[in-house]
């Protein structure tokens, strides 16, 4: 038994855009499968501090949109989030590992989604105590002479990975003394948030101290080098190599950010997706042997397997599992696409599906005809799965 089929790390456009493509399906009669995510922040990731462009000034969203559009479907679709920092992701036998510090969870599939550095509410002290830029050396001449100017006698927090020294040396040299600077070294895990102090300065909450200064500078250029924050995957850390299937091993995928250059939007978002329909293909590979018919993006006889988009038969070894939420209307329950008449041993039924009983034992208890009509119907409404 696991947790769901699909375990997403992360939470932010990659991550966002992994949930909700494997999750969603749309092949008529496709057996859905179950989504969480886990993330040790709010959904957002960078792309949320501030105007995002896509690909160009044409397609850009102001601060958050971006976000908002993609978190809408993880609500409709029922995708649970979890908050915390996972730690290592194994296998085990046939199943995934996803670790925090307190708890394992289990899947079928994982999909890290942990971009270059783990952001915690910084967000909100962007551009007024907040800086950091992606424009390069260049522009990070005038960039920092401003700093300085602007911030004479007060003390600026260095932010970044190991390699921070080019950055750091070059601001010494512009600084010439106007600025005290102090350097925090992130190391991935000890970095657990920021907080503004009561005389207006920043302070950077670390496990074992508090740094206070007036403003931070985060090194970027470190970070897209040595990334510290994606969780041990199979024992190594790192960015993450991926084949085209965006396959880091068997049964983990990675997209966005982490599996390395080019850093941005587009790429995260498209790399989601697609990981997404690849963990999902893999999860349909497991409990039935075959490839899952993807028409519209894979052709209908790949491998050799015609697909007839036929209903998965409902052996008894399965465990079938809510996905959806209803509302009780009169005499109606009704999910996100279908209605079910509503009488009390369906609402015990439904209570009972919880990816923990079989078909067997559930069958046993609520009779063959309540069952397999149920699980029919919802999984043609995409709000029921089968794990395995
Ligand atoms: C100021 C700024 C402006 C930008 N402007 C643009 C732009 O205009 N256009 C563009 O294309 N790109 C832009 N980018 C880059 C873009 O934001 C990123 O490429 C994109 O957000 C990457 O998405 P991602 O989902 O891979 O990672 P992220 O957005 O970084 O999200 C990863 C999330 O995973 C979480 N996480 C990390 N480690 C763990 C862990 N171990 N456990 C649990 N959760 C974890 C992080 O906290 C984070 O919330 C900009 C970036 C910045 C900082």
């Amino acid at each position: 038994m696991y947790d769901s089929d699909i375990i997403i790390v992360g939470g932010g456009p990659a991550a966002l855009s992994a949930a909700a493509r494997a999750r969603r399906v749309r092949t008529f009669n496709l057996l859905t499968a179950s989504v969480m995510l886990v993330t040790n922040t709010r959904p957002g990731g960078l792309a949320d501090w501030t105007k995002v462009r896509v690909t160009g000034d044409g397609w850009s969203y102001p601060r958050g949109e971006l976000t908002q559009k993609l978190l809408s479907d993880i609500r409709d679709y029922n995708i649970p989030i979890i908050k915390d920092t996972v730690s290592k992701v194994y296998r085990e036998r046939d199943l995934v590992v996803v670790a925090t510090d307190s708890k394992h969870y289990r899947c079928l599939a994982a999909i890290i989604c942990t971009g270059m550095r783990m952001t915690w509410n910084e967000r909100q002290f962007f551009p007024e105590k907040l800086y950091g830029t992606l424009k390069g050396y260049r522009f990070m001449e005038q960039y920092f002479n401003q700093i300085c100017k602007e911030h004479s006698g007060k003390r600026i927090i260095f932010i970044g990975t190991e390699p921070m020294d080019t950055t750091l040396s070059l601001f010494e040299e512009i600084n010439d003394g106007r600025m005290e600077v102090v350097t925090v070294e992130d190391t991935g895990r000890n970095i657990v948030g920021y907080k503004e102090t009561e005389d207006g300065k920043i302070s950077v909450l670390t496990t074992n101290k508090v740094i206070v200064g007036d403003i931070l500078h985060i090194d970027f250029e470190s970070y897209m080098q040595n990334n510290v924050s994606c969780p041990q995957i199979n024992g190594t850390s790192g960015f993450l190599q991926v084949d085209r299937k965006f396959r880091v091993s068997e049964g983990i995928f990675a997209a966005g950010d982490v599996t390395g250059p080019p850093f941005s939007v587009a790429k995260a978002v498209g790399e989601g997706a697609c990981a997404g329909m690849e963990a999902y293909d893999h999860v349909h590979r497991v409990k039935f042997g075959v490839p899952a018919p993807l028409f519209a993006f894979y052709p209908n006889n790949r491998e050799g397997h015609i697909t007839r988009f036929e209903m998965p038969e409902l052996k008894g070894y399965y465990r079938p599992k809510l996905l959806g939420e209803y509302v009780k209307k009169g005499p109606e329950l009704t999910f996100r696409e279908i209605s079910l008449t509503a009488y009390p041993e369906l609402i015990r039924f439904l209570d009972a599906c919880e990816g923990l009983s079989t078909l067997d034992e559930l069958r046993h208890e609520f009779g063959s005809e309540l069952v397999n009509e149920t699980v029919r119907a919802l999984i043609r409404g995409k709000d029921m799965t089968l794990e395995v």
